[in-house]
């Protein structure tokens, strides 16, 4: 039975990389009918935020990763929140204790380096000189008001571990220094915490980014005794994901904008598009295939073939797959999902009737036009505007105000007001009349129009902005 884990630390805003890395477990765990776990680690007080928090998992919502066991859900392993787990820490702490997998150690930093320094090694970190005190040095170190960290005991030899997207890997445990559980004052660290939640929680396999690579030789041991002393059952599998890069060769950085997932949220792509092209930041549903739906990853992920090598961050092609997931949507999805987007614009109120209906008469006319969902309020916005909030964003000249006068003295005549009648006199008027090439023609219309130089079909648009208001803006046009 897989179990999987996603667990942020909920230090900042939701980046690229902790999206792909939640993707690849949450579509390990669906491909395998596995569970999904969804864990907090806020064992770090000062870094941590409610708001941070609420973000991660507004995050996982948005892009909607379902969570079988975690926050807002709970489940048979909980609580899911790090910072509601002490005692359980607590708890396995005393257990390792008693086995002698630690030690409590009460060197400083300082004698660390100077011991370190002395017998010229070029290890970094404790050289384990606390291991096997006596209770004499134990009893002097704490008559001298001494304070103590629990240090675990890392094994003579190598660690080695199958590593599924890296194949084996082996660390010797000379250059793996025993390391701290907990701070002085008791206060479980994240080595401890990370390790024994995924026992506890019954985790299988840990996905995670190359970032944490290094931490997986002194985690494996842990996990062993956990297992040893009947804490756990097995030592979990590990994978690591590789690094997101972003422009140039320097991994994408938390200043940069389109490292935030957000950024994709506000900017009108659809959870859709974003989860396919995060898919491909390591993996491929084939190799000359890019634009694939949740379903057909699911249906094909195996964590054999992600790619160990950096990804690199491409926004360009992150557009080019949002805008072909956009097509794939059906006009009336389309129009909910950019409806809240018109709402914060202002340029239509989604609880008047006569807005909603005329948005679908607007929709066909601009679904297959729209990339990003930001691009329908600048697109549709002419549509619902009254004449005093209208306003023309590129200009109309000289030549172009005799073409809209023109079409003015062409349509103020017309008896109906169809699409193909307002086709029909235009044409007529302009270009056989003035003898005007098509774009010349209708370029001063289509701004007067609709204020841009680009627009929804330009016919369509009169018919469904009325007569008066459409002759009432190529009159405005004229000054
Ligand atoms: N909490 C860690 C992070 O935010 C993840 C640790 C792990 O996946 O083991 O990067």
């Amino acid at each position: 039975n897989v179990r999987v884990r996603f667990c942020p630390s909920p230090t900042g805003s939701p980046h690229v990389g902790f999206a792909r890395t939640a993707l690849y477990n949450w579509a390990f765990a669906r491909h395998h009918g596995g569970t999904f776990v969804f864990r907090i680690e806020d064992t770090d007080k000062e870094r941590s935020t409610e708001e941070s928090y609420d973000s991660m998992i507004g995050a996982m919502q948005w892009l909607g990763m379902d969570w079988d066991e975690g926050p807002l859900k709970g489940g048979n392993h909980g609580p899911y929140r790090q910072s509601e787990r002490e005692d359980l820490y607590r708890d396995v702490l005393a257990r390792l204790a008693e086995s002698k997998y630690t030690y409590d150690c009460f060197c400083t930093t300082d004698e660390v380096t100077e011991r370190r320094k002395a017998a010229g090694s070029k290890v970094q970190g404790y050289d384990g000189f606390c291991r096997e005190l006596s209770s004499e040095q134990r009893g002097a170190f704490e008559a001298e008001g001494r304070s103590s960290v629990v240090r675990f005991r890392m094994p003579d030899g190598s660690v080695s571990w199958n590593d599924l997207v890296r194949g084996e890997i082996t660390f010797e445990t000379e250059f793996v220094p025993d390391f701290a559980l907990c701070r002085a004052n008791g206060d479980p660290l994240y080595t401890l915490v990370n390790p024994v939640d995924d026992a506890l929680m019954r985790i299988t396999h840990v996905l995670r980014g190359e970032d944490l690579l290094s931490s997986t030789p002194r985690q494996i041991p842990l996990h062993q005794a956990l297992v040893d002393l009947g804490v756990s059952e097995a030592v979990p599998e590990f994978g690591h994901l590789p690094l997101v890069m972003g422009e140039g060769s320097k991994k994408l950085s938390k200043r940069d904008p389109e490292a935030h997932l957000f950024m994709y949220r506000d900017q009108g792509f659809l959870p859709e598009g974003v989860l396919n092209y995060l898919a491909l930041l390591g993996w491929a549903i084939a190799a000359d295939r890019d634009v694939f739906t949740l379903e057909e990853m699911v249906e094909k992920f195996d964590i054999a073939d992600v790619n160990p090598n950096p990804a690199r961050f491409d926004l360009k092609k992150a557009e080019a797959i949002n805008a072909a997931h956009m097509r794939m949507l059906p006009l009336d999805e389309i129009t909910e999902r950019v409806l809240p987007f018109l709402e914060a614009a202002g340029v239509m109120d989604p609880k008047n009737l006569a807005d909603r209906q005329l948005l679908d008469q607007a929709m066909p006319l601009v679904g297959e036009r729209i990339n990003k969902l930001t691009e329908a309020p600048p697109m549709l916005g002419f549509l619902f505007a009254d004449e005093t909030s209208f306003v023309r964003v590129d200009e109309i000249d000289d030549a172009g105000r005799d073409v809209v006068r023109a079409a003015y003295d062409a349509l103020s005549g017309l008896h109906g007001w169809s699409t193909g009648e307002i086709e029909e006199a235009l044409r007529t008027a302009l270009v056989d009349g003035l003898g005007l090439k098509p774009r010349h023609a209708f370029g001063p219309v289509r701004i007067a129009i609709s204020g841009r130089k680009v627009s929804p079909p330009l016919f369509e648009s009169m018919e469904l902005l009325g007569r008066d208001r459409s002759l009432a803006r190529l009159q405005s046009a004229l000054g």
